[in-house]
């Protein structure tokens, strides 16, 4: 029997057969030639021929797809009946003796560079031709298609990690719990699998030891994937398979813990398509507005009326409720041409986030007025908070420029574990605080968040990172203050709206810490209010407490699901 461990991302208990994800098609030999005296009008006929079989398997893959994806397979498969990639590739073969294979390989690159020239959405189908080709080439060699594996039978799907596009042809009908052997708790695969709720592990570096077939049984609440099937994993499936068939619900109205004690679940969204799906899982608010997502792939700066219409209309789905606007949060793994450096060594440890508002001041300030105006135009409650604050000066600056715009409650995000330690200062300078678990764990642990071989250490479960947590909320009870203030019954508000907020286990470990809103993503709220709602308070902080004191981020986790016997009813 073999037993691995990686770092979970989305709880979930499933058995199931392995089925790996196809290598990435290696380019053909660039001298790579057809011999001597070869048919190449035969050859040559070999490549539309291979274009069709394609298109028709993209084509089937559309009709089981749903929106966005579909709609991508269509675009990929229309690019497999486009003449312009064959007929290029056939005049290779007859002109130049090239094997088909390298000749569409060439034609791919000469119409994916051509796209790329004409730039704009025409550029952004280059991916897709060099997609297309791949495909087309694992046709000609009688290949596995990249990507996804075909199959009639729900499995597991193992690879390195997933790239984008093939993300979008994950059909989470078929992919019963996804892992991999890279990737961080960050990561894109990470992520997209907590938006559909699919079990996943990332950074099980050993997972391609099981062969393809193996069945396993998959803890993605632990982290574990092993090949000895037992009865008890039996019984923690069937549990898992009848959540699915029976979801638990989320009425709103908060989490409420064992003994009444309140605890609001926000919504973490990127602009107002979210924001309409959060209301509709009836999130209590916003937690965190990444309001970056309008300046990404931008050029320049967008205009203050353009984002006060975008924030607008964001706030047009939570009349009278809380919607935290997080200022832009550019540089590391979001860079932006117009306000960060992309030749900075260390971009992480750079000139992102706040700081950037210390040479391009207007960047923030007009990011500022949009704000207010939206605010002004709504009837949201609109809570302004700066990302990677380091020094109190910091925070006394951000809060003057929100108060001259009448901005209020303005706090910041405690993302550095200078903040965290100094947190009854910060939280004395302004109103309320939001700890940002990814970043504050990248920076605790000194691990590059983006970092598959860093996975283990970017783990919020990591005790280090949960005394900050906890250093955070006594430090807010120190800074007192009235607690009334803004509708939160806490004298200083503390939230958490990293992933972390949305893990059932751990959301109960922040709240025993002292925190009182929790946001995620609106797919998680239904898990977190249930399990809130097994403990009291007092067990909350007693859970809290030996996850502290825990040596390590796995005993942290196993002392506190040792505690939580819902997770394991429910095959979380
Ligand atoms: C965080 O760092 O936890 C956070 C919520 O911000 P982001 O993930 O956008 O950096
Ligand atoms: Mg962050």
């Amino acid at each position: 029997m073999a037993q691995y461990t990686g770092v979970p991302v989305s709880p979930g208990r499933v058995i199931g057969t392995i089925r790996s994800m196809a290598p990435p098609v290696a380019e053909p030999p660039a001298k790579e030639a057809l011999p001597e005296g070869a048919d190449r009008e035969a050859e040559a006929s070999r490549i539309p021929a291979a274009a069709s079989a394609v298109q028709a398997t993209l084509g089937r893959l559309a009709e089981r797809a749903q929106g966005e994806a579909r709609k991508i397979l269509e675009a990929t498969a229309q690019m497999a009946a486009d003449p312009s990639l064959t007929q290029t590739a056939q005049g290779l073969v007859h002109s130049g003796g090239k094997t088909p294979e390298r000749a569409v390989w060439e034609a791919g690159d000469q119409v994916a560079t051509m796209l790329e020239g004409l730039g704009g959405y025409m550029a952004e189908r280059a991916t897709d031709v060099r997609d297309v080709r791949a495909r087309i080439v694992a046709e000609l060699r009688g290949e596995q298609a990249p990507g996804i594996p075909e199959s009639e039978e729900p499995f597991v799907l193992t690879a390195i990690d997933l790239a984008p596009a093939d993300t979008a042809t994950l059909d989470p009908e078929r992919v019963i719990a996804l892992i991999t052997s890279d990737g961080g708790p960050q990561s894109h695969t990470a992520i997209l699998a907590r938006q559909l709720g699919l079990p996943a592990i990332v950074a099980a570096k050993s997972i391609h030891e099981f062969a393809d077939g193996t069945e396993v049984f998959v803890d993605a609440g632990l982290g574990t994937i092993t090949d000895e099937v037992t009865e008890e994993h039996q019984h923690f499936a069937e549990a898992w398979a009848e959540l699915q068939r029976n979801p638990l619900t989320y009425e709103g109205g908060g989490g409420v813990l064992g003994d009444g004690t309140r605890v609001r679940l926000l919504a973490n969204i990127g602009g107002a398509k979210d924001a309409a799906a959060a209301a509709a899982a009836n999130a209590d608010g916003v937690g965190l507005f990444r309001t970056e997502f309008l300046f990404l792939d931008r050029e320049d700066e967008p205009g203050v009326e353009e984002q006060t219409a975008a924030y607008a209309e964001a706030f047009t789905h939570f009349p009278g409720k809380k919607v935290v606007v997080r200022t832009i949060d550019a540089g590391a793994d979001k860079p932006l041409p117009f306000l960060t450096d992309a030749e900075e060594p260390n971009p992480a440890l750079g000139v992102r986030a706040y700081r950037t508002s210390w040479e391009k001041r207007s960047v923030l300030t007009n990011q500022l007025d949009a704000i207010a105006a939206a605010a002004q135009s709504s009837d949201v409650k609109a809570w302004v908070m700066a990302p990677m604050i380091a020094t109190v000066t910091e925070t006394e600056d951000f809060v003057s420029l929100c108060r001259e715009r009448g901005l209020e409650p303005a706090g910041i995000m405690v993302e550095t574990p200078a903040a965290a330690v100094t947190a009854d200062r910060h939280l004395g300078a302004c109103d309320f605080a939001s700890i940002g678990t990814n970043d504050l764990t990248q920076y605790t642990m000194a691990a590059d968040r983006q970092l598959g071989s860093l996975a283990h250490l970017n783990n919020p479960w990591q005790p280090s990172v949960l005394a900050l947590v906890k250093a955070t909320c006594d430090g807010a009870r120190t800074a007192g203050g009235d607690p009334e203030a803004f509708g939160e019954s806490a004298n200083k508000p503390v939230g958490v709206c990293g992933e972390a907020a949305g893990d059932p286990g751990l959301a109960v470990v922040l709240v025993g810490l002292g925190v009182n809103s929790l946001s995620m993503t609106p797919r998680s709220l239904p898990a977190v209010a249930k399990v809130l709602s097994t403990v009291t308070l007092d067990q909350a902080r007693e859970l809290a407490d030996r996850a502290v004191a825990a040596r390590t981020a796995e005993d942290a986790v196993s002392a506190v699901r040792a505690g939580l016997p819902i997770l394991g009813e429910l095959g979380l």
